[in-house]
């Protein structure tokens, strides 16, 4: 037979768009509009609904960037639609490039009850079926006129749209056609039938016999259709396609899970109040398809999302709520919101899930044992226990897909973290958290699928996020004709835990991947926006501090604890730490809040703090230190108070010989040169160098650093390539007992403090950049005189190793990488660490001489980076970072990140010592929380950890606090572990062997 297939296909393309498509809204009618502009943010619906609007025609321009309309739709169904099925279709003035990110709007009754969402792609207004004819409608639309950050046709551009304050008037639309519309059934079902069976013939081989059935089938429907009568015909070319439709799916077929979703990240090209919104017309559009569709299901994650609609929008709330009831709207992830999982801290993680599962169980009595983080970019290796020590056991994440160097061995396996814990983790071979039930996207899965043979299930996260408002009913429609279908993976809507459940049972021993899933992309997350990371850590130090003294008050001395306040706190910080909010990747405006907010929180953190150490210290005159800290300091103990012994001080800077500085304590000798560099430090106690011979440490280095695309979030490989040193010194001085650098590259200055204590074998750095550069990278390096293979960064509850070479490629593409609050290289026994205060992003690196092939290490914190979207003004102005160099092993190194991190506080008072709640006598067994139960019991909850990475045995005693016979092993929202009996305790002291960095939570009753 002669090979007619590109001219079928070619003919199915051009009749489907010009003649079919158009058919399925056959008539329409004008709808009368109306419209008023809010001047600046948004205003209650109740005010919304009776504002005093005017006409406005279709093609008018209409909303300035980040503005408000409310429209005002009314018309009359013509009488001679009676028996058909009537729709509005309202066009806002949507762009059909995107399914979201351009103007959206959420449809109200007049009586202020919401009906749907309206958005490019999913803009229609059920009005009956069949209707009487001569119906009144009468709309309101709650309209945003938010502005595309995307740039069409030019991403990445800078863009001063992102704040409401340099955005302009300019109207960012023009309102198209608002009109009733007879809706075509047959026609809407032909369009579905000719898609799914185009797009499936695309994915089947050429000389295969299923794809020319097909293609014969399509034929056959194509000239059944009437082009002058759509309507009249379109049964008819159904018919013709009923048998192609009707051939089951083989029995290998791969099998995906279908679940409804729509991906909104919490803030991003938008600030955190549109969010709110864009939560409430998506919840209100999947409400309104789960009611006309009953094979569908959808899956919303993010806590703070739902806490928002319960909130805001109460009766989005109790529709979302009767949805949850009949298993239909499922609640996943059981985290406060899709966070960042490398920088958030220990107890930060561990809240995420703590506030997240609390809040499913209180207000759906679910329990959600997935984490759901599709979008996040990359995974601490510290995740997997914290999973499981929230009561959880799989995860889903999509986002490794995005790697660009290395392609992920699994889509289903086993992933294992620092401590040993293993979870069940699935990436969705779709590749993809906004699938569109294309042929395509089903097709790849189940081709890209890499447990094929052993297992035969994925997930497939159906929708569009961020405004393009969640499933459509177009994609229901197609995941109805996938559900068994020759040649095609089968399709069915299920709920995430169904899910997990048949893909653990079909496959019961999986591959094993350890270690961090490191995201080959968005590495410069950990570095842009500096004061949101700064932000973030203080407040993490703070609320650690506040709920230490805190519930050392109330045992003591019977204070009120702050229950409400920190779990408002709390749940703020959580926000915060959202995947495009902590990594620096959203618009100004957004940033600009994080810093109020902040910068609020630690004015109420500190209060809470002061309060409650005052309560503790009592009248008086006395100065008392407290140690906010796990280890004891300058004998004051870990978690208690003492009094003063006078300031700890700092060496005095003596001159160096050939110009510069020494710094020399007895314990740890530095030498500052001419130019400000730190030339050596010498550690007395061992008698080793720490900086590589004939090299520099404290040197700032900067880089040019334009990545080919997203550039808050990239920086590319090539921006090693070139740089300079800022070696040239403006002034170098003595200030007090530190050495005082300045110096000024391109347009900003920096200033370097350098001072050594008194006891203590460490250089204190504290670094001030007035930055005012653009599209640049700044680094504080550190050579040192370390033969190490791999190096520890320090992640949650523990630290995670990567290799110093770049044997692999996988290596190799970890050329930027998160730490906590340190970074160690080793020898065995000796080592350096290098400390920070707030910067996340590192870079470490080995040379060898060629002379002598001895070997150095050299590690690098990521300071600054000026990219220019989507905030154009990144990072510009003035910045304070505090860093240490540390000689000594990695139990030094944890003690000196938390001391960075944790200055101690002078309180005066009575001057009587407070002795701690908590002691551990162990200094590898590091206290992570101390605070009262959650569930306002008055019992004492303890979070402890391993942190060197061996096995500890440790005695945890409550016995100076009070009396207790058990201690109650428990998770991390605080209920006792099944498998877990209480611990009897001696003199209420508790003995623990810990693996290494294994997490316990103890609860200590006080009854
Ligand atoms: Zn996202």
């Amino acid at each position: 037979m002669h090979d007619d297939r590109t001219l079928v296909e070619a003919r199915l393309d051009r009749v489907l768009r010009e003649r079919i498509r158009p058919a399925v809204h056959p008539m329409t009618a004008p709808l009368d509009v109306e419209i008023w502009s809010t001047q600046g943010e948004p205003v209650p619906v109740a005010e919304g609904l009776t504002a005093p609007t005017g006409p406005i025609a279709e093609g008018t321009p209409w909303g300035s960037p980040w503005g408000t309309s409310w429209f005002k739709v009314t018309g009359t169904v013509p009488a001679e639609w009676a028996g058909r099925t009537v729709e509005a279709v309202l066009d806002l003035g949507f762009s059909p490039r995107t399914p979201g990110f351009q103007c959206e709007g959420l449809v109200y009754r007049p009586d202020g009850t919401p009906v749907k969402g309206l958005h490019p792609r999913n803009s229609y207004v059920r009005v009956g079926s069949p209707v009487a004819g001569g119906e009144q409608v009468h709309w309101h639309i709650e309209a945003a006129s938010n502005p595309d950050l995307t740039a069409d046709g030019a991403p990445f551009q800078p863009t001063r749209l992102g704040e409401r304050d340099t955005a302009g008037e300019a109207p960012q639309y023009v309102l198209g056609a608002m009109r009733l519309a007879v809706f075509d059934e047959t026609v809407w079902n032909l369009v579905m039938d000719l898609e799914v069976l185009g797009e499936l013939m695309a994915e089947l081989p050429v000389d295969g016999a299923r794809r020319w059935e097909i293609l014969r089938a399509v034929g056959r429907a194509l000239d059944a259709v009437d082009l002058q009568d759509v309507n009249g015909t379109a049964r008819a070319a159904r018919d013709e396609l009923a048998g192609v439709l009707a051939a089951p799916a083989v029995p290998a077929a791969h099998r995906i899970s279908a679940i409804g979703h729509a991906h909104i990240d919490s803030a991003w090209l938008w600030p955190l109040r549109e969010t709110v919104r864009k939560v409430a017309r998506t919840a209100s559009n999947m409400t309104a398809l789960l009611e006309a569709e009953p094979e569908f299901v959808f899956a919303m994650s993010q806590a703070q999302q739902f806490a928002w609609l319960k909130e805001h929008r109460p009766e989005v709330w109790a529709r979302v709520r009767k949805a949850v009831a009949e298993g239909r709207f499922v609640p996943v992830g059981g985290m406060w919101v899709e966070s960042d999982t490398n920088m958030p801290g220990s107890e930060a993680m561990a809240r995420q899930f703590v506030h997240g599962k609390r809040f499913f169980l209180e207000e759906f009595g679910i329990e959600s044992e997935e984490a759901w983080l599709p979008d996040t970019f990359g995974f601490a290796a510290g995740l997997p226990q914290i999973i499981k020590a929230a009561g959880a056991r799989r995860l889903l994440t999509q986002k490794i897909s995005w790697s660009r160097t290395n392609s992920f061995p699994h889509h289903t396996f086993l992933w294992e973290g620092i401590d040993g814990s293993r979870i069940f983790t699935h990436f969705p071979p779709v590749d993809s958290y906004n699938c569109e039930m294309l042929g395509r996207q089903i097709g790849h899965a189940a081709r890209n699928f890499k447990e094929k043979g052993v297992a035969t299930r994925s997930l497939a996260p159906t929708g569009y996020g961020d405004g393009g408002g969640g499933t459509t009913r177009e994609m229901v429609a197609k995941a109805a004709r996938l559900r068994s279908l020759e040649g095609s993976a089968v399709v069915e809507w299920e709920p995430p835990a169904e899910f997990f459940a048949k893909a653990e049972a079909e496959y019961p021993n999986p591959s094993v991947w350890v270690g961090e899933l490191y995201l080959e992309l968005h590495r410069a997350t950990l570095t842009s926006q500096a004061q949101t990371k700064r932000g973030n850590r203080r407040s993490e130090s703070l609320l650690r501090e506040a709920e230490l003294w805190a519930a050392t008050a109330a045992v003591r001395t019977g204070s009120p604890y702050p229950y409400e306040e920190l779990d408002r706190i709390w749940k703020t910080v959580l926000l915060h730490q959202f995947h495009d909010i902590l990594p620096g990747s959203s618009i100004a405006w957004v940033h600009r809040e994080a810093r109020e907010t902040y910068a609020r929180l630690a004015g109420e953190l500190e209060g809470l703090i002061t309060t409650a150490q005052q309560a503790l210290a009592g009248e008086g005159s006395a100065e008392l230190v407290f140690n906010g800290a796990p280890h004891t300091r300058a004998g004051v103990p870990a978690g208690g108070a003492a009094p003063a012994a006078g300031a700890v001080g700092a060496v005095p800077p003596v001159p160096r010989e050939g110009g510069g500085y020494v710094l020399d304590n007895g314990l740890l000798r530095v030498e500052i040169d001419d130019r400000g560099l730190v030339v050596s430090a010498y550690d007395h106690t061992v008698g080793r160098e720490a900086v590589a011979p004939g090299s520099a440490a404290n040197l700032l280095q900067l880089h040019p650093d334009f990545p080919n695309q997203w550039d808050a979030w990239d920086v590319d490989a090539f921006y090693r390539n070139t740089g300079r040193d800022l070696v040239d010194v403006a002034s170098l001085g003595v200030d007090g007992t530190a050495v005082r650098i300045e110096r000024v590259f391109g347009e900003s200055t920096v200033t370097q403090l350098l001072s050594v204590p008194d006891g203590v074998p460490r250089l204190d750095i504290d670094t001030e950049v007035d930055w005012h550069e653009r599209e640049r990278f700044l680094k504080l390096a550190f050579p040192l005189d370390v033969k190490a293979d791999r190096y520890a960064s320090e992640t949650q509850f523990g630290h995670a190793f990567r290799p110093t070479h770049q044997n692999t490629s996988w290596e190799w593409a970890k050329f930027e990488a998160c730490n906590h609050r340190f970074v160690h290289v080793d020898e065995p026994g000796w080592g350096v660490a290098i400390v920070n205060d707030a910067t996340y992003g590192h870079d470490v690196t080995r040379t060898v001489r060629t002379a002598d092939a001895g070997t150095t290490t050299t590690v690098r914190a990521s300071l600054l980076r000026a990219p220019r979207y989507p905030d154009p003004e990144t990072d510009q102005g003035v910045h304070r970072f505090r860093h240490a160099l540390v000689p000594g092993a990695i139990g030094d190194a944890v003690r000196e990140g938390y001391r960075a991190n944790l200055p101690e506080r002078r309180v005066t008072g009575a001057g009587r010592p407070v002795a701690p709640l908590v002691t551990v006598d162990q200094d590898a067994v590091v206290v992570s929380a101390v605070k009262l139960a959650d569930d306002r019991s008055g019992d004492l909850v303890v979070r402890l950890y391993e942190a060197h990475g061996g096995r500890a045995f440790a005695a945890v005693s409550v016995a100076g606090a009070f009396a207790v016979d058990r201690a109650v092993p428990t998770d991390l929202l605080e209920r006792p572990l099944a498998d877990a009996d209480p611990v009897a305790t001696e003199e209420s002291t508790v003995h623990l062997q810990l693996r290494p960095f294994q997490l316990v939570t103890l609860r200590f009753p006080r009854v």
